[in-house]
Order: C-alpha cells, then structure tokens, then sequence
C-alpha cells in the first residue's frame, strides 16, 4: 500500500508520523533520531510542546550525517493559542522555525480554534480555572496563516480540534486563499482511535480533500488525567485477538486500522523499539470483518477534551460532530 497521503497542494505526506507531546528534554532528540534511522519522514511538532528546540537538534544531526536531507523530510507544527491575534502569526512560526532549526515548516496547523489571551502564559486562565480568551475571530487568524503561504515559510496549512462547522466556516471565508490541507484532532470530534472512530468527521473531511491525521492513536496511555477505570485501548482482548493472528502488536493493529481507511497516525514513542515497532505496519493488512470488528468500538470516549476551553465561544466539542 501506498506510504502517503496526498495533500490537496499536491505535496505527499507520510501516513506515520512520530508524535512528540509528552517526549521529555533529554529523550526527544534520541526519539527523534532513532525515528530517522527506522524510516519516520514525518515528525509532529508543537510550540506548546515546549521541546522544538530539542527535535531540531535530532533533525539536524541526521541531516549533518546525511542519513536524511531537508527535502526528505515532512515537518509539522501548530500555531499555540495565545497568538492567534494577526501581528503574532508570524513571530510565532518563525520562533518554532528558529527552534526547530529549519526555514520552513511542511504543514502548520491552528492548534485549537480558541484565541486565548497573548502573553507569556500559554494557559492564561481565570480564577475559576477556565481559558481567558482572546478577542479573536479565527477566520482571521487563518489570513496571517495563509500569509505564511504566500512569503514561503510554511508549504501547508491546516487546522486542529475544529468541528466540522468551524471547517465549514474556513471553506466558505469570502476571498479564502488557502485551504486547509489537514486535520489533526478528535471530534465533536476526530479524536481518530477507535474508541472513537469518528466516521462523520472523518467522511466529511475526506470528502472535502482534507486528509485527516488521528492524534492519540494508541490512546494516549501516558496522558497525565488517565484513570484506572478509563478504557486501554492496548490491552482491549479483541484487538489482542486480532494481533494474534497477524503476529503483530496491540499497537501495530490500532495504527495499522487507521492508516487502512487513509487516515494518518502520529504515535508518540520515546522508546527505540516502540519507535522500530510503530513504523512496521505496512506488511499486513486487516481484513474487512476485522476493520468492522475495530469499527464497532465506538465508545464515544475522549481522550482530551480541553476543559477549561469550555466557556470559550469557539469551544469545538459541542457540534454533533
Ligand atoms: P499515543 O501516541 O496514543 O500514545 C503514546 C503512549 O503510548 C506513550 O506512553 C508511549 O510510551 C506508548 N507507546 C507507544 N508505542 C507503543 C507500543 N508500540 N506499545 C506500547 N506502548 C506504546 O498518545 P499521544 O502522545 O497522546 O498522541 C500521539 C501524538 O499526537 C502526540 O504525541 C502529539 O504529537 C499528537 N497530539 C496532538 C493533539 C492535538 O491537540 N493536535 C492532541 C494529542 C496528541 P513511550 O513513549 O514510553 O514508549
């Protein structure tokens, strides 16, 4: 099967990626290398991540070997809420640029629909805990986006954790210049595992030419809220039964379900043989039954839902989908 998606600008993307949120300083950059010499092309970054700078050594030391050159590779980062006000757009790319130690990114996506309050706290919150927004409108954000295009610093542009209205709202903008080659997210909600699997967001984007990445692939098992009682999509008996039959992992399927139905999967692994593991999913196929099978778990269970955005006007958790 093919390794890529094609985005809408024509420009391929890996169909697995490595996912850096939660990777700590001092381990990112031997992720992002062992990432390399597995064949990961695609890495997926964020400013709010706080480790770019990090990633970008592991980038550049690869490139310096010359086991990979610039050009080879697919890097993507996302504009962090606090500057979603126009004249911050900018700056804000060209940090994660200067971090990332690279001069442009392949795809940059708006993090979240929510502008919250510019300043140097990246949850800038009230005294009841919820997100101070900013007074933003991210139709605008999106043209300091687009601009981002057009002076050549970003090849692609894309959105994160919208609804299918709010992507609505951007395809329908008068005078729109660019539109959004990718979504990264859950629903209302594309949180894309199979918990939740999505199919009127995914369906819908797809059908717009917007690929769609699923974040928390293997649901997330390291996210700081999880509790005993939540589901562990890795140990779920019938992808184990599943596993059994292919030889492969828990995870290999999970990643394996997704990637099938042209969705693109950034699992997040700082452990070399995981980072190995995660990348061998292209040498075996599900069959319909058990994509069906997979499918029917549809628990409508989130693995994040932002909570102190829920007073925010452009809360995206809300619509059906
Ligand atoms: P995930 O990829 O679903 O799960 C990561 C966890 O699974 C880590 O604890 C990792 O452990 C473990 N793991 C990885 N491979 C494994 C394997 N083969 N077997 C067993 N355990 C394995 O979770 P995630 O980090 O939430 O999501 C992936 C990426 O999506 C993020 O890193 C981030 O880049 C992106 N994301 C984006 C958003 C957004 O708002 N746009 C939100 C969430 C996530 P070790 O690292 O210890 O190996």
């Amino acid at each position: 099967m093919a390794t890529c998606v094609q985005l809408c600008t024509g420009a391929r993307m890996p169909l697995v990626g490595l996912g850096t949120w939660k990777s700590p300083a001092g381990q990112v950059k031997a992720a992002v290398m062992a990432a390399i010499d597995a064949g990961y092309r695609h890495f997926d970054c964020a400013c709010v991540y706080q480790n770019e700078s990090e990633i970008g050594e592991g980038i550049q030391q690869k490139i310096k070997e010359g086991a990979v050159k610039r050009e080879d590779l697919f890097i993507v980062s996302k504009l962090w809420s606090t500057f979603h006000e126009k004249h911050l757009v900018k700056g804000a790319c060209q940090k994660t640029l200067a971090d990332l130690k690279l001069d442009y990114l392949d795809l940059y996506l708006m993090h979240w629909p929510l502008g919250f309050k510019a300043g140097e706290e990246l949850f800038p919150a009230d005294d009841k805990g919820m997100a101070i927004p900013s007074n933003t409108d991210f139709l605008d954000t999106w043209e300091a986006m687009e601009e981002l295009v057009d002076c050549g610093l970003v090849k692609a542009i894309g959105v994160s954790n919208f609804n299918h209205e709010q992507i609505e709202r951007i395809l329908n903008k008068p005078g729109l210049k660019h539109k959004p080659a990718n979504i990264q997210s859950k629903d209302p909600e594309i949180e894309c595992n199979p918990y939740l699997t999505q199919e009127k967001l995914v369906n819908y984007c797809q059908s717009q030419g917007i690929a769609v990445t699923a974040y928390s692939p293997l649901g997330s098992p390291d996210r700081a809220w999880a509790k005993p009682e939540d589901p562990a999509l890795l140990d779920d008996p019938k992808i184990k039964e599943i596993a059994v039959k292919h030889n492969k992992s828990t995870a290999q399927v999970l990643l394996r379900f997704q990637i099938q139905r042209n969705v693109i999967v950034i699992p997040k692994s700082v452990t070399p043989q995981r980072i190995v593991e995660n990348f061998q999913v292209f040498d075996f196929k599900l069959t319909k039954e058990e994509m069906a099978t997979i499918f029917s778990f549809n628990r409508n269970w989130r693995v994040y839902t932002m909570s102190m955005g829920k007073t925010h006007k452009d809360y995206p958790f809300n619509a059906e989908y």
